[in-house]
Protein backbone atom coordinates (compact mmCIF):
# COMPACT_ATOMS: atom_id res chain seq x y z
CA UNK A 1 0.00 0.00 0.00
CA UNK A 2 1.33 3.24 -0.38
CA UNK A 3 1.45 6.17 2.57
CA UNK A 4 -0.95 8.05 3.21
CA UNK A 5 -0.51 11.60 4.97
CA UNK A 6 -2.85 13.79 7.04
CA UNK A 7 -2.37 17.75 7.88
CA UNK A 8 -3.72 19.53 10.25
CA UNK A 9 -5.41 19.87 13.61
CA UNK A 10 -4.28 16.38 15.15
CA UNK A 11 -5.28 16.43 18.97
CA UNK A 12 -4.09 13.57 21.31
CA UNK A 13 -3.68 13.68 25.23
CA UNK A 14 -0.45 12.24 25.41
CA UNK A 15 -0.81 11.93 29.40
CA UNK A 16 -4.09 12.67 31.89
CA UNK A 17 -3.91 16.45 32.46
CA UNK A 18 -1.60 17.02 29.08
CA UNK A 19 -3.45 18.10 25.30
CA UNK A 20 -1.37 18.74 22.66
CA UNK A 21 -1.87 19.62 18.68
CA UNK A 22 -4.63 22.59 19.48
CA UNK A 23 -2.00 25.49 18.50
CA UNK A 24 0.14 23.97 15.48
CA UNK A 25 -0.49 21.62 12.71
CA UNK A 26 0.55 18.46 12.59
CA UNK A 27 1.56 16.29 9.88
CA UNK A 28 1.32 11.96 10.22
CA UNK A 29 2.27 9.67 8.03
CA UNK A 30 0.50 6.34 7.90
CA UNK A 31 1.82 2.91 5.72
CA UNK A 32 0.00 -0.04 6.33
CA UNK A 33 -1.72 1.10 9.59
CA UNK A 34 0.98 1.92 11.14
CA UNK A 35 1.63 5.68 11.45
CA UNK A 36 5.47 5.87 10.68
CA UNK A 37 6.15 9.38 11.04
CA UNK A 38 4.82 12.50 13.08
CA UNK A 39 6.15 16.09 12.46
CA UNK A 40 4.54 19.38 14.33
CA UNK A 41 4.89 22.78 13.77
CA UNK A 42 7.36 23.72 11.06
CA UNK A 43 8.80 21.03 11.20
CA UNK A 44 5.26 19.66 9.79
CA UNK A 45 5.23 22.38 7.07
CA UNK A 46 8.21 21.22 5.42
CA UNK A 47 7.42 17.43 5.29
CA UNK A 48 4.00 18.49 3.84
CA UNK A 49 6.19 20.23 0.98
CA UNK A 50 8.19 17.02 0.30
CA UNK A 51 5.81 14.89 0.26
CA UNK A 52 3.34 16.61 -1.94
CA UNK A 53 6.66 16.76 -4.11
CA UNK A 54 7.27 13.47 -4.12
CA UNK A 55 4.03 12.86 -5.29
CA UNK A 56 2.33 11.38 -1.80
CA UNK A 57 -1.03 11.98 -1.48
CA UNK A 58 -1.53 14.05 1.77
CA UNK A 59 -4.93 14.59 2.62
CA UNK A 60 -5.57 18.28 4.43
CA UNK A 61 -7.69 18.44 6.80
CA UNK A 62 -10.26 21.41 6.78
CA UNK A 63 -10.22 24.41 9.86
CA UNK A 64 -13.29 23.35 11.13
CA UNK A 65 -11.94 19.79 11.83
CA UNK A 66 -9.90 17.65 14.56
CA UNK A 67 -8.52 14.58 13.90
CA UNK A 68 -8.65 12.69 17.34
CA UNK A 69 -7.55 9.00 18.30
CA UNK A 70 -10.58 6.70 17.86
CA UNK A 71 -12.53 6.81 21.04
CA UNK A 72 -12.04 3.45 22.77
CA UNK A 73 -15.12 2.16 24.76
CA UNK A 74 -14.03 -0.45 27.84
CA UNK A 75 -17.74 -1.55 28.59
CA UNK A 76 -20.48 -2.13 26.20
CA UNK A 77 -23.26 -4.66 26.22
CA UNK A 78 -24.19 -5.55 22.50
CA UNK A 79 -27.21 -7.92 23.66
CA UNK A 80 -28.88 -5.03 25.32
CA UNK A 81 -29.36 -2.63 22.34
CA UNK A 82 -32.68 -3.42 21.63
CA UNK A 83 -34.06 -2.07 25.03
CA UNK A 84 -31.46 0.88 25.00
CA UNK A 85 -33.16 4.43 26.53
CA UNK A 86 -35.96 2.31 28.27
CA UNK A 87 -35.18 0.77 32.14
CA UNK A 88 -32.98 3.09 33.61
CA UNK A 89 -36.42 4.26 35.63
CA UNK A 90 -35.93 1.06 37.40
CA UNK A 91 -33.31 -0.59 40.44
CA UNK A 92 -30.54 -2.44 39.21
CA UNK A 93 -31.80 -5.56 41.02
CA UNK A 94 -35.15 -6.97 42.40
CA UNK A 95 -38.08 -8.87 40.61
CA UNK A 96 -38.52 -5.65 38.78
CA UNK A 97 -35.69 -4.25 38.50
CA UNK A 98 -33.41 -3.64 35.00
CA UNK A 99 -31.71 -6.49 34.79
CA UNK A 100 -34.57 -9.02 35.91
CA UNK A 101 -37.53 -6.44 33.81
CA UNK A 102 -34.99 -5.61 30.48
CA UNK A 103 -31.64 -6.99 30.68
CA UNK A 104 -32.49 -10.78 31.18
CA UNK A 105 -35.57 -11.25 28.77
CA UNK A 106 -33.65 -9.51 26.00
CA UNK A 107 -29.68 -11.39 26.32
CA UNK A 108 -32.37 -14.20 26.27
CA UNK A 109 -33.15 -13.80 22.83
CA UNK A 110 -29.69 -13.70 21.59
CA UNK A 111 -29.93 -17.89 21.52
CA UNK A 112 -31.64 -17.12 18.68
CA UNK A 113 -28.70 -16.75 16.07
CA UNK A 114 -30.60 -14.60 13.68
CA UNK A 115 -31.43 -12.21 15.78
CA UNK A 116 -28.25 -12.12 17.69
CA UNK A 117 -26.79 -11.40 14.08
CA UNK A 118 -29.04 -8.25 13.16
CA UNK A 119 -28.50 -6.92 16.52
CA UNK A 120 -24.99 -7.25 16.72
CA UNK A 121 -24.36 -5.95 13.17
CA UNK A 122 -26.23 -2.86 13.99
CA UNK A 123 -24.04 -2.05 17.12
CA UNK A 124 -21.14 -2.41 16.04
CA UNK A 125 -22.62 0.14 12.88
CA UNK A 126 -23.69 2.40 15.40
CA UNK A 127 -20.24 2.76 17.08
CA UNK A 128 -18.39 3.16 14.09
CA UNK A 129 -20.75 5.93 13.30
CA UNK A 130 -19.98 7.77 16.82
CA UNK A 131 -16.20 6.78 16.50
CA UNK A 132 -15.74 4.48 18.18
CA UNK A 133 -13.11 2.67 16.90
CA UNK A 134 -12.33 -0.06 20.06
CA UNK A 135 -14.51 -1.33 22.65
CA UNK A 136 -14.39 -4.04 24.87
CA UNK A 137 -18.15 -5.77 24.43
CA UNK A 138 -20.28 -8.39 26.44
CA UNK A 139 -22.27 -10.80 24.25
CA UNK A 140 -24.51 -12.70 26.17
CA UNK A 141 -24.59 -16.46 27.78
CA UNK A 142 -24.73 -18.35 24.66
CA UNK A 143 -21.88 -19.95 23.09
CA UNK A 144 -22.88 -19.42 19.45
CA UNK A 145 -24.21 -16.30 19.02
CA UNK A 146 -21.02 -14.46 20.48
CA UNK A 147 -18.84 -16.73 18.25
CA UNK A 148 -21.20 -14.67 15.84
CA UNK A 149 -19.98 -11.46 17.45
CA UNK A 150 -16.38 -12.50 17.16
CA UNK A 151 -16.85 -13.70 12.54
CA UNK A 152 -19.18 -9.86 12.66
CA UNK A 153 -16.19 -7.99 13.87
CA UNK A 154 -13.66 -9.42 11.85
CA UNK A 155 -15.82 -9.80 8.50
CA UNK A 156 -16.46 -5.43 9.30
CA UNK A 157 -12.82 -5.49 10.20
CA UNK A 158 -13.78 -2.51 12.40
CA UNK A 159 -13.92 -1.46 15.47
CA UNK A 160 -11.20 -3.51 17.18
CA UNK A 161 -13.61 -5.54 19.31
CA UNK A 162 -12.85 -7.81 22.71
CA UNK A 163 -15.10 -10.00 23.19
CA UNK A 164 -16.35 -11.80 26.25
CA UNK A 165 -19.27 -14.76 26.61
CA UNK A 166 -21.07 -14.27 29.57
CA UNK A 167 -19.64 -16.93 32.50
CA UNK A 168 -22.16 -17.21 35.32
CA UNK A 169 -20.61 -19.94 37.12
CA UNK A 170 -17.35 -21.01 35.93
CA UNK A 171 -13.96 -19.45 36.22
CA UNK A 172 -12.18 -20.43 34.14
CA UNK A 173 -10.32 -17.25 33.39
CA UNK A 174 -7.13 -18.81 34.87
CA UNK A 175 -7.10 -21.87 32.91
CA UNK A 176 -7.50 -20.10 29.27
CA UNK A 177 -5.29 -17.40 30.57
CA UNK A 178 -8.01 -15.03 29.66
CA UNK A 179 -8.20 -11.29 29.72
CA UNK A 180 -11.46 -10.67 32.53
CA UNK A 181 -14.08 -8.37 32.42
CA UNK A 182 -16.95 -7.83 34.67
CA UNK A 183 -18.83 -5.76 37.08
CA UNK A 184 -17.71 -4.51 40.89
CA UNK A 185 -19.06 -2.86 43.61
CA UNK A 186 -21.83 -1.35 40.94
CA UNK A 187 -24.37 0.14 43.29
CA UNK A 188 -25.21 -0.65 47.22
CA UNK A 189 -28.12 -2.82 46.32
CA UNK A 190 -26.00 -5.01 44.23
CA UNK A 191 -22.93 -4.84 46.76
CA UNK A 192 -25.40 -5.92 49.50
CA UNK A 193 -26.97 -8.74 47.41
CA UNK A 194 -23.57 -9.84 46.98
CA UNK A 195 -22.74 -9.99 50.95
CA UNK A 196 -26.16 -12.09 51.51
CA UNK A 197 -25.25 -14.69 48.55
CA UNK A 198 -22.19 -15.38 49.56
CA UNK A 199 -20.86 -13.20 52.89
CA UNK A 200 -18.57 -11.09 51.60
CA UNK A 201 -18.65 -7.85 49.06
CA UNK A 202 -18.32 -8.70 45.65
CA UNK A 203 -15.10 -7.39 45.28
CA UNK A 204 -13.82 -9.56 48.02
CA UNK A 205 -15.53 -12.29 46.33
CA UNK A 206 -13.52 -11.87 42.72
CA UNK A 207 -10.43 -11.44 44.43
CA UNK A 208 -11.02 -15.21 45.84
CA UNK A 209 -11.92 -16.48 42.65
CA UNK A 210 -8.44 -14.69 41.33
CA UNK A 211 -10.66 -12.92 38.69
CA UNK A 212 -8.42 -9.58 39.70
CA UNK A 213 -5.64 -9.24 37.89
CA UNK A 214 -3.80 -5.94 37.72
CA UNK A 215 -0.90 -6.56 35.15
CA UNK A 216 -1.71 -5.02 31.67
CA UNK A 217 -1.68 -7.07 28.99
CA UNK A 218 -4.45 -9.43 27.48
CA UNK A 219 -4.54 -11.05 30.53
CA UNK A 220 -5.76 -8.27 32.90
CA UNK A 221 -9.35 -7.62 34.56
CA UNK A 222 -11.20 -4.83 33.52
CA UNK A 223 -13.82 -4.41 36.32
CA UNK A 224 -16.56 -1.84 35.40
CA UNK A 225 -18.23 0.91 38.02
CA UNK A 226 -16.36 0.33 41.03
CA UNK A 227 -18.44 3.25 42.53
CA UNK A 228 -19.05 1.63 45.98
CA UNK A 229 -15.74 0.08 46.33
CA UNK A 230 -14.17 0.22 49.51
CA UNK A 231 -10.27 1.48 49.36
CA UNK A 232 -9.55 -1.03 51.37
CA UNK A 233 -10.22 -2.94 48.11
CA UNK A 234 -8.65 -1.55 45.60
CA UNK A 235 -7.10 -4.06 43.40
CA UNK A 236 -5.00 -3.30 40.64
CA UNK A 237 -7.42 -4.35 38.10
CA UNK A 238 -8.35 -1.49 35.63
CA UNK A 239 -11.52 0.39 36.15
CA UNK A 240 -14.59 0.72 33.14
CA UNK A 241 -16.25 4.28 34.47
CA UNK A 242 -19.34 4.58 33.31
CA UNK A 243 -20.46 7.36 34.57
CA UNK A 244 -24.38 8.03 32.45
CA UNK A 245 -25.77 4.69 34.10
CA UNK A 246 -23.61 5.32 37.41
CA UNK A 247 -26.16 8.05 37.81
CA UNK A 248 -29.24 5.65 37.46
CA UNK A 249 -28.00 2.68 39.09
CA UNK A 250 -24.92 3.29 41.29
CA UNK A 251 -26.11 5.49 44.02
CA UNK A 252 -22.93 7.61 43.61
CA UNK A 253 -20.07 8.43 41.36
CA UNK A 254 -16.24 7.68 41.02
CA UNK A 255 -13.74 9.86 42.30
CA UNK A 256 -11.96 9.00 38.53
CA UNK A 257 -9.54 11.66 39.30
CA UNK A 258 -8.08 10.96 42.27
CA UNK A 259 -8.40 6.75 40.85
CA UNK A 260 -6.11 8.40 37.83
CA UNK A 261 -3.82 10.44 39.87
CA UNK A 262 -3.30 7.14 42.44
CA UNK A 263 -2.07 5.32 39.48
CA UNK A 264 -5.32 2.93 38.65
CA UNK A 265 -5.59 3.01 34.80
CA UNK A 266 -9.27 4.00 34.34
CA UNK A 267 -10.99 4.09 30.74
CA UNK A 268 -14.43 5.37 29.87
CA UNK A 269 -17.65 3.47 29.01
CA UNK A 270 -21.11 3.59 27.78
CA UNK A 271 -22.30 0.69 29.14
CA UNK A 272 -25.17 0.23 26.85
CA UNK A 273 -27.88 -0.27 27.79
CA UNK A 274 -27.78 1.02 31.79
CA UNK A 275 -26.14 4.09 29.63
CA UNK A 276 -28.86 5.18 27.59
CA UNK A 277 -26.23 6.79 24.72
CA UNK A 278 -23.54 4.84 22.40
CA UNK A 279 -21.92 7.93 22.44
CA UNK A 280 -18.54 8.34 23.97
CA UNK A 281 -18.77 11.97 23.27
CA UNK A 282 -22.09 11.82 25.75
CA UNK A 283 -20.03 9.32 28.19
CA UNK A 284 -17.30 12.16 28.05
CA UNK A 285 -19.94 14.83 28.96
CA UNK A 286 -20.98 12.37 31.55
CA UNK A 287 -17.68 11.89 33.24
CA UNK A 288 -17.68 15.90 33.92
CA UNK A 289 -20.91 16.20 35.47
CA UNK A 290 -20.23 13.05 37.53
CA UNK A 291 -16.84 13.97 38.67
CA UNK A 292 -18.36 18.01 39.74
CA UNK A 293 -21.32 16.12 41.29
CA UNK A 294 -18.90 14.84 44.05
CA UNK A 295 -17.88 18.70 44.61
CA UNK A 296 -21.24 18.74 46.49
CA UNK A 297 -23.13 15.82 46.21
CA UNK A 298 -22.76 13.23 48.92
CA UNK A 299 -25.05 9.71 49.07
CA UNK A 300 -26.54 8.58 52.35
CA UNK A 301 -25.19 4.88 52.47
CA UNK A 302 -22.34 5.42 49.95
CA UNK A 303 -18.92 4.41 50.94
CA UNK A 304 -17.44 7.80 49.53
CA UNK A 305 -19.36 9.73 52.52
CA UNK A 306 -16.91 7.66 55.15
CA UNK A 307 -13.99 7.53 53.60
CA UNK A 308 -13.46 11.67 52.55
CA UNK A 309 -11.57 13.06 54.81
CA UNK A 310 -11.10 16.21 52.60
CA UNK A 311 -10.98 20.12 53.13
CA UNK A 312 -13.66 21.80 50.70
CA UNK A 313 -10.41 23.13 47.98
CA UNK A 314 -8.92 19.31 48.41
CA UNK A 315 -12.02 17.93 47.09
CA UNK A 316 -12.84 20.81 44.85
CA UNK A 317 -9.62 19.61 42.99
CA UNK A 318 -9.68 16.08 43.55
CA UNK A 319 -13.28 16.12 41.46
CA UNK A 320 -12.77 18.99 38.90
CA UNK A 321 -12.33 16.42 35.84
CA UNK A 322 -12.21 18.46 32.80
CA UNK A 323 -13.59 17.68 29.11
CA UNK A 324 -9.87 17.19 27.82
CA UNK A 325 -8.87 14.96 30.95
CA UNK A 326 -12.33 13.22 30.02
CA UNK A 327 -11.11 12.97 26.46
CA UNK A 328 -8.02 11.32 28.01
CA UNK A 329 -10.17 8.77 29.95
CA UNK A 330 -11.92 7.85 25.96
CA UNK A 331 -8.71 7.06 24.41
CA UNK A 332 -5.20 6.77 26.15
CA UNK A 333 -7.04 5.75 29.01
CA UNK A 334 -8.56 3.37 27.84
CA UNK A 335 -5.68 2.04 25.67
CA UNK A 336 -3.92 1.29 29.26
CA UNK A 337 -7.17 0.05 30.83
CA UNK A 338 -6.62 -2.83 28.04
CA UNK A 339 -3.48 -3.40 27.79
CA UNK A 340 -3.06 -1.23 24.39
CA UNK A 341 -1.43 1.64 25.09
CA UNK A 342 1.66 0.67 23.59
CA UNK A 343 -0.32 0.35 20.04
CA UNK A 344 -3.28 2.71 20.28
CA UNK A 345 -4.77 5.87 22.02
CA UNK A 346 -2.57 8.38 20.75
CA UNK A 347 -0.76 9.79 17.51
CA UNK A 348 2.71 8.47 18.18
CA UNK A 349 5.23 7.17 15.94
CA UNK A 350 4.94 3.03 15.15
CA UNK A 351 1.52 3.22 16.64
CA UNK A 352 -1.60 1.85 14.97
CA UNK A 353 -3.95 4.59 13.24
CA UNK A 354 -6.69 4.67 14.58
CA UNK A 355 -8.30 7.92 14.57
CA UNK A 356 -11.76 9.60 14.23
CA UNK A 357 -12.43 12.95 12.27
CA UNK A 358 -14.83 15.22 13.63
CA UNK A 359 -16.19 18.49 11.71
CA UNK A 360 -18.26 21.61 13.23
CA UNK A 361 -21.44 20.80 11.23
CA UNK A 362 -22.42 18.64 8.18
CA UNK A 363 -24.27 19.38 5.33
CA UNK A 364 -27.93 19.63 5.75
CA UNK A 365 -27.58 21.02 9.02
CA UNK A 366 -27.09 24.92 9.72
CA UNK A 367 -23.74 26.11 11.19
CA UNK A 368 -24.60 27.85 14.07
CA UNK A 369 -21.12 27.77 15.09
CA UNK A 370 -18.98 30.93 14.41
CA UNK A 371 -15.83 30.38 12.38
CA UNK A 372 -13.63 32.70 13.99
CA UNK A 373 -12.59 31.18 17.29
CA UNK A 374 -9.45 29.14 18.78
CA UNK A 375 -8.89 25.22 17.89
CA UNK A 376 -9.37 24.75 21.27
CA UNK A 377 -12.83 26.24 21.50
CA UNK A 378 -13.58 24.14 18.46
CA UNK A 379 -12.62 21.30 20.42
CA UNK A 380 -14.70 21.97 23.47
CA UNK A 381 -17.41 22.71 21.42
CA UNK A 382 -17.42 19.47 19.76
CA UNK A 383 -17.32 17.64 23.03
CA UNK A 384 -19.77 19.31 24.72
CA UNK A 385 -22.47 19.54 21.79
CA UNK A 386 -21.76 16.96 19.28
CA UNK A 387 -22.93 13.69 18.39
CA UNK A 388 -21.91 11.67 15.54
CA UNK A 389 -23.28 13.70 12.84
CA UNK A 390 -20.23 15.57 13.65
CA UNK A 391 -18.45 12.41 12.85
CA UNK A 392 -16.78 13.09 9.09
CA UNK A 393 -14.59 9.77 8.92
CA UNK A 394 -13.45 6.98 10.88
CA UNK A 395 -10.12 5.12 10.52
CA UNK A 396 -9.17 1.88 12.00
CA UNK A 397 -5.45 0.20 11.29
CA UNK A 398 -5.31 2.81 8.19
CA UNK A 399 -8.48 1.59 7.20
CA UNK A 400 -11.26 4.15 6.23
CA UNK A 401 -14.28 2.28 7.89
CA UNK A 402 -16.97 4.99 8.11
CA UNK A 403 -17.83 7.94 6.26
CA UNK A 404 -20.41 10.40 6.31
ZN1 LIG B 1 -22.46 -3.32 32.33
Amino acid sequence: MAPVAFYGTCVDTPKFGEIRGLEERTLLVVLDGVITSLHRGVAADEHRRRLEEDGTDVRLLEDSEVLLPGFIDTHIHFPQFPFTGAGIDKPLMGQEGFLTSYAFPTEESMAELGTARAVYGMAMETLLSHGTTTALIFASIHSESSKALVDLALQKQGPRAMVGKVCVDSDLAEKYNCMIQSHMSESIDEVEFSARLFGFSDAEVFSKFGLLRGKPGPAAAVMAHCVQMQKAEDSGASIAHCPLSNFFFAHGALPVKRLVREGIKVGLGTDVAGGYSPSMLSAMRAAVLASKSLQFRYVSGSSLADTWRESTEEAKDAHDLNHFEALYLATLGGASALGLAEHLGSFEEQKRFDAVLLRRSCEGRPPVWPTTESKEDLLLKIITLGDDRNVKEVFVDGRSVYRC
